[in-house]
């Protein structure tokens, strides 16, 4: 016997060629008719640039579609994926390459590629992907059917695609076995380890019986990956594909800052996004770039609640409804207003599209964001609708409009004089920067250290601790103004940018080399905002600033006599938008405490329920989000808890009493603990 090589089309009259190709280009056909239809919604979407700097964009690729590393956050999944994702890649390149060698290569250069050891390594990376991805379609049919879990669908577009995948890898499979049974166990088929094995299973049937057998299954085999080809842009296995082009368009932007700015607010007709066409081509991309996989869901603080949102539901409603609204998004209204003034077009909240509840139920906490494997943009989706919400139909909660209002009035959420705004320093020999002119450090206290009298306790520390520093430092004083964190989430971006720039210019009034914060929402809009609005400033929070401290021996500590056992609880805004996770724990560990963590800690930490603006509106019922989260907290049995944001103090404390552990849980700031720990 010569050289092993691959033969092409063994034992297939030549009538049954010609079915094959009008099978596969029909199938081919229309898929591509398929995906062409949703390319022309995603085109017809407002310009959006996600094509810049090319190097990093490809690093996202590589980190998240090709080395999956969100996925690989979960076990399980991340087998699966992992069997999926290769034999999948596999097989189709080894099409690729079977189908260079038929009908390309040979006949225009003579060179034939699948021969000798190239054709036996061939065919054992295929043998062995057709097994992993029958595997890995088990794996999928456990976790939907056995598990059942909460977070998957079981439609039948999951269902048709699995069943078609098992079937052509099966089928695949007896093709070979058939062909190795009737090319008589060459010494070679050890190669393709399970086709060879299955030959045996054909060993005493006639040559013709098998030619006859073979031909049915290569037919069938064919009419599987037909259907696959022509359901494709319904089903999963489509947004599969796109999910790694995804990871390509992804935000390179810091996940805490809301990347897109309303430009020229003063002149735009539409303010944010209440219409089909107010999305930009890379959001209707990544509607349909949804894997359905529902991790985002799975840990939802809002969700978890029983309050009307779903993360990913919220996604494929909105594919849903540009399915549906294909035509106003393709013919969308000459001009975006009409006569009257009112937008132009059907509006995307009510009964056929979004509910106003399920905006204004996130908290902004990012959760979402961190595990969607395919980098979709959840919450500056739902900050451009609430933005149409706020500013377009006056749709936002009650309490917190007001609150809106107070800031306006006042320049803080609590409606209480600028001139009261230094009162929690009286006593305290506080400079203020306006008299001195320059400092090293610029305290910025924040609206809730300087009103809210148990955060304001937290500034009192601060400045202790300043002081035993010898930090030179200094506050604006009644200079300072909300940061307009929660005017941003709150969707009313008029107020945040004009908020944002006297911000900027006060600042840029005075010689300082950093702002040292307290609140990571004031933290993250100075690092992270001010800078798209010109204000570039180095901004420490302070539980860096108390490590800094330490780390340079200008505070010592004393370690807590009774060593009593604290938890932390890391706030969105301080951990997984700008990645803060260890300085306060270190504060907390070098006061001599015992820190105990809860299950849900650092990027997978439960909000506390007062982000994106939720701290100023009413929540009802007795499932709330800082309910659960103290649930969490007594469940590690702590007689302390650690905070480093004002808002999570006021929630957490709010639950505490909620709970009856009020009088037995200590709950402080970690500048409180450290202050009380000063040598
Ligand atoms: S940001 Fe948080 S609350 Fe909002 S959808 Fe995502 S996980 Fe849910
Ligand atoms: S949005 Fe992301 S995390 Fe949520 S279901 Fe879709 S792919 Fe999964």
């Amino acid at each position: 016997m010569g050289e092993p090589q691959r033969v092409n089309f063994w034992g297939i009259p030549m009538w049954a060629h010609y079915v094959f190709w009008i099978i596969i280009l029909s199938s081919a056909v229309i898929m591509f008719y398929g995906i062409y239809r949703r390319y022309l919604l995603w085109r017809a979407g407002k310009p959006e640039m996600r094509t810049d700097r090319l190097g990093e964009r490809t690093v996202n690729f590589l980190k998240y579609a090709i080395a999956q590393i969100k996925i690989l956050r979960q076990r399980y999944p991340a087998f699966m994926h992992l069997f999926h994702f290769w034999a999948f890649t596999l097989l189709f390149l080894g099409t690729v390459f079977a189908t260079l060698d038929a009908d390309i290569l040979p006949p225009l250069f003579g060179y034939k590629l699948l021969a000798g050891h190239r054709y036996l390594f061939y065919k054992l990376v295929l043998d062995i992907s057709a097994f992993f991805m029958i595997f890995g379609v088990l794996m999928a049919w456990y976790r939907r059917y056995v598990v059942k879990l909460e977070r998957l669908d079981r439609d039948w577009r999951f269902a048709l695609t699995t069943s078609l995948l098992i079937l052509i890898g099966l089928s695949g499979l007896t093709i070979e076995g058939l062909h190795f049974a009737g090319i008589g166990d060459p010494s070679w088929g050890i190669w393709a380890p399970i086709g060879f094995a299955l030959g045996h299973l054909f060993a005493g049937m006639s040559h013709q019986a098998i030619l006859n057998w073979h031909l049915f299954f290569w037919f069938f085999h064919f009419l599987c990956v037909g259907t696959l080809f022509a359901t494709l842009p319904l089903t999963q296995i489509f947004h599969v594909f796109l999910a790694p082009v995804n990871t390509f368009f992804g935000t390179l932007e810091s996940h805490g800052a809301l990347i897109k700015p309303i430009e020229n607010i003063e002149e735009a007709e539409i303010l944010g996004v209440g219409r089909i066409q107010d999305f930009t081509w890379h959001d209707l991309f990544s509607f349909d770039a949804c894997v359905e996989c529902g991790r985002c869901q799975e840990v939802c603080p809002a969700y978890a609640t029983d309050q009307p949102l779903s993360p990913k539901k919220l996604i494929l409603s909105l594919r849903e409804y540009m399915t549906r609204h294909a035509d106003q998004l393709l013919h969308p209204p000459e001009q975006d207003v009409d006569e009257s003034g009112m937008p132009a077009g059907e509006i995307l909240f009510g009964e056929d599209g979004i509910s106003y509840d399920t905006i204004w139920s996130c908290t902004t906490c990012g959760a979402c964001m961190t595990e969607c494997p395919v980098l979709i943009e959840h919450v500056p989706l739902i900050t451009e609708m609430r933005r149409y919400a706020t500013l377009m139909e006056g749709e936002i909660p009650d309490t917190l409009g007001s609150t809106l209002t107070l800031i306006e009035r006042s320049g803080n959420p609590w409606g209480i004089s600028r001139q009261d705004r230094t009162k929690w320093a009286e006593g305290l020999d506080v400079p203020l920067i306006s008299e001195k002119g320059e400092t090293d450090i610029l305290y910025w206290v924040g609206c809730a250290g300087a009103y809210d009298p148990r955060n304001q306790k937290v500034s009192q520390a601060l400045v202790k601790i300043l002081k035993a520093a010898g930090v030179d430092f200094a506050i604006l004083g009644n200079e300072e103004q909300c940061c307009g964190d929660s005017a941003r989430r709150a969707g009313n971006e008029w107020l945040y940018q004009t908020l944002a720039e006297a911000n900027i210019e006060l600042l840029k009034q005075y010689k300082f080399n950093r702002i040292l914060v307290q609140c990571p929402h004031g933290y993250n809009t100075l690092l992270n905002e001010y800078p798209k609005f010109g204000g570039r400033f180095e901004v420490v929070h302070h539980s860096q600033f108390i490590a800094e401290l330490m780390a340079r021996g200008k505070i010592k500590l004393r370690e807590d006599s009774d060593r009593k056992k604290f938890t932390f609880h890391d706030p969105c805004y301080l951990g997984r938008y700008n990645g803060i996770y260890e300085e306060p724990r270190d504060a907390i560990v070098a006061s001599g405490l015992q820190l105990v963590e809860m299950e849900k800690n650092r990027d997978k930490a439960m909000c506390c329920g007062g982000g994106g603006a939720h701290v100023w509106m009413e929540d009802k019922g007795d499932k709330r989000i800082n309910y659960a989260r103290m649930d969490q907290v007594i469940a590690t049995g702590a007689e302390g808890l650690g905070v480093a944001c004002p808002f999570c103090m006021i929630m957490l404390t709010d639950a505490a009493g909620a709970r009856g552990v009020d009088e037995s849980l200590e709950i402080k700031d970690i500048a409180e603990i450290v202050a009380e720990h000063l040598a």
